[in-house]
């Protein structure tokens, strides 16, 4: 790794091998926005070898006790460098150091819940002798890999992300062919070379850099891959399903995850929760809080809470210790929400807290008098945006819920058991957090999204049932 992080020329790994192409492609520092090293742009041919070489090492044996031993050796990797990629991410996310670090150390137990993993997929009895005729036969299923696995990977979380792609895949047993987000390939390049150190056989993880539509559409082309994992816009994901034909896809889209405070919850822990889950990574997070709906007693006491809250968030430098909101991924991304957020105005949305831009960086921002055909309401915002309505009662507020077209997760404020039992069965969403913020998740729970925000589950042990065939032997004695 020192030697590829010296020169800040990244190659494409492929076969074990680190390629550098003649067209290279520059990688940003996304705070001062200076080049800050190049990588390798693939070509079709590339895309080809890489998945050839995928194919091929699926021939070699890779039993369950060697893939969760990679899998723990590169998850300590992980820990023990643990710095040295929170510093990437500071620098091609722009993502605060301290939140940077979080997302390497959640990363290594991803990794470490893929290897327990290993050793505990299987299938099950079925009772065929229960069927007249079949009396003298036994039968029961095993899991085998899917094979060859693209795993396309969106810029915000480019490391735990990416590990929930292979973290998996690894541990079923497939190869895995990775294109990471061209505006943050780096820590996956840094992944790779992890990978190889924890022992990982050649061949099994190959990753691609370069332009994404491009790869995306030679991967697509290529019939040897036998499955897409994508998380990332549903734009791209509805690209990827109309073209990948019959082959599996696993989709993990956008969201505008709204969380609900009730009369009845302790609006200071809702406040402070809010806040810190709207604005984590400049709200560039799926599941980040975008839609709030307050009971309307509440409302007052709980915009004053939230602002108080959030007017001590520190804007600024992603590798200063005490910045708790850094740059937005690009600039134009920046112009866009600030273009949302004036539209809004202009709609008659009042800005309670920030609206103001300085360069990529966005204040975190409390909208209130919004009305859910705003854009910062309909729309995914992927920005540091909260919009803040109310509501009366208990029915009009999930039907506001579910009045979006997407379904991820989101969050309910109540101590009241039946409401949250209501919410629970009615809130459209693949996950329904209850006393938090929708922005919740540990990395072993399912999580993906009903509606135009995906299909298919991530978390390890979820993520191997879409990643593996259940097959069934059928016994004639
Ligand atoms: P994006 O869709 O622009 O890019 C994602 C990946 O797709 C990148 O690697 C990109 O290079 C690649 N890509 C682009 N065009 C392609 C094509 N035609 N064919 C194949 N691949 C192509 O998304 P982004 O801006 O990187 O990430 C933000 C989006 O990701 C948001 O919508 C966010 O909600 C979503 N997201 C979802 C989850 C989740 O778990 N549901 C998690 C994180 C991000």
């Amino acid at each position: 790794m020192a030697t590829i992080a010296a020169d800040k020329q990244y190659g494409l790994y492929i076969n074990g091998k680190w390629e550098q192409t003649e067209e290279m492609m520059e990688v940003i520092n996304k705070y001062n926005q200076e080049v800050t090293a190049h990588i390798s742009s693939a070509k079709k041919e590339h895309v080809d070898a890489a998945v050839q070489g995928a194919k091929e090492a699926l021939k070699s044996p890779f039993p369950p006790y060697a893939r969760y031993e990679v899998l723990m050796k590169a998850a300590q990797l992980l820990v023990d460098r643990c710095e040295e990629f929170a510093q990437v991410l500071a620098l091609e996310v722009g993502k605060p150091i301290r939140e940077s670090r979080g997302e390497i150390e959640r990363a290594a137990q991803t990794l470490v819940i893929s290897a327990e993993e290993a050793k505990r997929i299987h299938g099950e009895g079925v009772p065929v002798e229960a069927a007249q005729g079949s009396e003298n036969r036994m039968a029961f299923t095993i899991r085998v890999p899917v094979g060859v696995i693209a795993a396309i990977t969106p810029f915000n979380v480019p490391v735990n992300l990416v590990c929930h792609k292979i973290g998996p895949a690894l541990a079923a047993g497939n190869s895995v062919v990775l294109k990471p987000a061209e505006v943050t390939p780096i820590c996956a390049l840094m992944l790779a070379d992890l990978f190889e150190e924890a022992g990982l056989p050649k061949g099994r993880l190959q990753v691609l850099t370069g332009d994404g539509a491009k790869i995306g559409e030679w991967l697509l082309e290529n019939k040897d891959v036998n499955m897409f994992t994508f998380t990332g816009s549903p734009l791209v994901g509805e690209y990827i399903r109309s073209k990948a034909g019959l082959r599996k896809v696993a989709l993990e889209l956008g969201n505008n995850s709204a969380t609900i405070v009730h009369n009845d919850a302790n609006l200071e822990q809702a406040a402070s929760l809010i806040s810190q889950k709207s604005f984590n990574n400049a709200g560039q997070v799926c599941i980040s809080v975008q839609r709030v709906y307050v009971q309307e007693e509440a409302f007052e006491s709980f915009i004053d809470l939230l602002k108080k809250k959030t007017e001590k968030l520190v804007i600024g430098d992603p590798s200063d210790e005490s910045t708790d909101i850094g740059p937005m991924i690009r600039l134009r991304e920046a112009e866009r929400v600030e273009s949302w957020v004036n539209e809004a105005v202009e709609e008659g949305a009042v800005i309670a807290l920030g609206g103001k831009r300085n360069g990529a960086l966005y204040e975190p921002t409390i909208l209130t008098n919004v009305n859910d055909d705003m854009k910062v309401c309909r729309e995914e915002v992927f920005g540091p945006v909260v919009s803040v309505a109310t509501y009366k009662e208990i029915d009009e507020v999930i039907a506001k819920v579910n009045d979006s077209d997407y379904g991820l997760q989101a969050g309910l404020f109540t101590n009241d058991l039946q409401f949250a039992m209501k919410a629970a069965r009615e809130i459209e969403v693949g996950g329904l957090i209850v006393n938090d913020a929708s922005a919740y998740r540990v990395d072993h729970m399912p999580y993906g999204g009903v509606k135009n925000s995906g299909n298919g589950k991530e978390g390890p042990k979820y993520a191997i049932e879409e990643m593996t065939e259940e097959r069934i032997i059928v016994l004639n004695l």
